[in-house]
This record gives structure tokens, C-alpha cells and sequence, in this order.
């Protein structure tokens, strides 16, 4: 595949701040870090509310903030930067990292260990107290903007060892876990974000409470607070509960059916066959 023709999922977010419960001190840290231009990791399983976090933290202290969603072909020139052709001409293009570099903005990786290993190359020297970005292909070296931030996240539940984070990585940031939220605040989250019944937002956080005290299933994830929300949606949208909760917090944790068929008898237990 021609170079240009890649892709990298890198969203500048500059949209009025999105909604975030806070379930401890995290704004604080995280805050601090930025103040003293430290790089933030966050560990946590699938939708438990870091990328929503980040977008508000990005939006707090008024930066840019640049998403990328690592996958395991995304290569360090996905993220610096690369030559393109127009015109008869090569140009130079920034990628997400290099922009943020440059104008203090925050870097988010998403699922880091998905990346390819040259990553780490250029994340290394930007993640100490040199604070720079070497760009080989142009022979520059970028000094990072005060403002600047690094900030990456994984998953430490489902990853094998060989994609475990190195420790030599892991430790040039500062370190968040993430898990979801506590039941009053996860109430409070699916009331704010679906507007669906107390009641029901009460009988779905204790839903997703029994089944992710399901120990004897081989499941990868358990209930997430972004499946709550999409089941709510789906009540509030007229859908019987059961089948919302079919529909979008049992089919999406496995493909195995006679696990679904166990995990249904505890969405029965809640709403009645
Ligand atoms: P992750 O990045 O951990 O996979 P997200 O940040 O995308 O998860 O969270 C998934 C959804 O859960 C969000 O879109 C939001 O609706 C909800 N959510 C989770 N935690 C919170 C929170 N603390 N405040 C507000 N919404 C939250």
C-alpha cells in the first residue's frame, strides 16, 4: 500500500466539552501532569469512560486534542509524519504526534500496545525530560511546546504477554486505573447520557454488576458502562429491556451461544422473561 493511501484515525477535537462524571481524583492528576509536562497513562478495560475522560481534560485546559487509535500496522511515520506527491513535487505532511508537538497540543493513543514496536522510537525521547520529537525523513528535531502531552491508554486485561506494555515503557508515565464507575455514579451516567427512568438506569447498573461477578465464563470483557448506555438507549427508545439487553450489553461480550443463553438467565433474573 502507497504511504499516503494509510490511514490514521487522528480526530482534532475542538468541540464544546463533553460530559464526565469524575470518580475520583483524576482531573487533578492529570491536570498536575500536564502542569509539569508529564506524560499520562491510562490503564482500564473497553468503555469504561478514558477516551470520554481525555476529551474532557483536552477541552478543561483549552489544548487540541489529537486521537489516535493504534492498530498493529500503525507505524511511526503514521504518527510523525510523512513525504506525499502533488504536483511533480514532494511535500511534507505532519502527522497527529508531530501537530501536537508543535502546537501544545494533547496526543492520545489509544490501545498503544496495538502499535508497531517502532512506535516506541519516537515516543521514547518525548516521553522523558527531553521533551523532543527527532524527524528523520526531514532532519528535524522538534522541542515539544510546554503545553504539550503525551497521554496513552491500554487494556491490561486482554492482552497476551507478548503485547503487555514493556516495563521500560510503562515506566515514563505517570499511571491512572481506570475501572468502571461506582453504582451511584454509573446511575448517574446512563440517567445524564439517555435520560431513560431512574429505576431503570438502577436496574441496569445491578445487571451489569451480577454479570461482571460471572466468574465462570471465559468472557475477554465484561459489561462496560458504554453497553449500559447503549442498552438505555434502546429502552428509552421503546425497546422491551430484554431484548435491548440481547440486543446490546449480552451479543456484543460473545459469540458463543451457550454463553449468551447464561447470560440471559441473569437479564431474566432482573426483567422477568
Ligand atoms: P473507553 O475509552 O474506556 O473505551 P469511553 O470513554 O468511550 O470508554 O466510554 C464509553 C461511554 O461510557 C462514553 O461514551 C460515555 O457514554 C460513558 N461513560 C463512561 N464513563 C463515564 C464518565 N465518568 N462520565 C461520563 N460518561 C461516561
Amino acid at each position: 500500500m502507497a504511504d499516503s493511501a494509510k490511514e490514521v484515525t487522528a480526530v482534532s477535537e475542538t468541540q464544546a466539552a463533553p460530559y464526565y462524571l469524575s470518580t475520583g481524583n483524576e482531573e487533578a492528576l492529570f491536570e498536575h501532569a500536564w502542569q509539569h509536562q508529564l506524560p499520562v497513562l491510562i490503564k482500564g478495560p473497553t468503555g469504561c469512560g478514558k477516551t470520554r475522560f481525555i476529551r474532557y481534560m483536552a477541552e478543561k485546559l483549552g489544548r487540541p486534542l489529537y486521537t489516535v487509535a493504534c492498530h498493529d500496522d500503525l507505524t511511526a511515520a503514521d504518527l510523525v509524519g510523512r513525504h506525499l506527491i502533488g504536483e511533480g513535487s514532494t511535500y511534507w505532511v505532519d502527522g497527529p504526534l508531530t501537530r501536537a508537538v508543535r502546537e501544545g497540543g494533547i496526543c492520545y493513543l489509544d490501545e498503544v500496545v496495538e502499535a508497531r514496536k517502532d512506535t516506541t522510537v519516537v515516543l521514547h525521547p518525548l516521553s522523558d525530560d527531553r521533551r523532543i520529537l527527532p524527524i528523520e525523513r526531514t532532519g528535524e528535531t522538534l522541542e515539544a511546546s510546554p503545553d504539550f502531552m503525551l497521554v496513552v491508554s491500554y487494556n491490561p486485561g486482554y492482552q497476551n504477554l507478548l503485547k503487555g506494555m514493556k516495563p521500560s515503557t510503562r515506566q515514563r508515565f505517570v499511571s491512572m486505573r481506570f475501572s468502571y464507575p461506582g453504582p451511584k455514579k454509573e446511575q448517574a451516567i446512563i440517567l445524564a447520557e439517555t435520560g431513560i427512568t431512574e429505576h431503570r438506569a438502577k436496574q441496569l447498573v445491578s445487571l451489569a454488576n451480577a454479570l461482571r461477578a460471572l466468574k465462570d465464563h471465559d468472557l475477554e470483557e465484561s459489561a462496560s458502562t458504554r453497553l449500559l448506555v447503549y442498552t438505555a438507549t434502546l429502552i428509552k427508545g421503546g425497546f422491551d429491556p430484554v431484548e435491548a439487553c440481547r440486543a446490546a450489553l449480552v451479543e456484543p461480550l460473545t459469540d458463543d451461544e451457550e454463553t449468551v443463553n447464561a447470560l440471559m438467565e441473569v437479564v431474566y433474573a432482573t426483567f422477568g422473561r
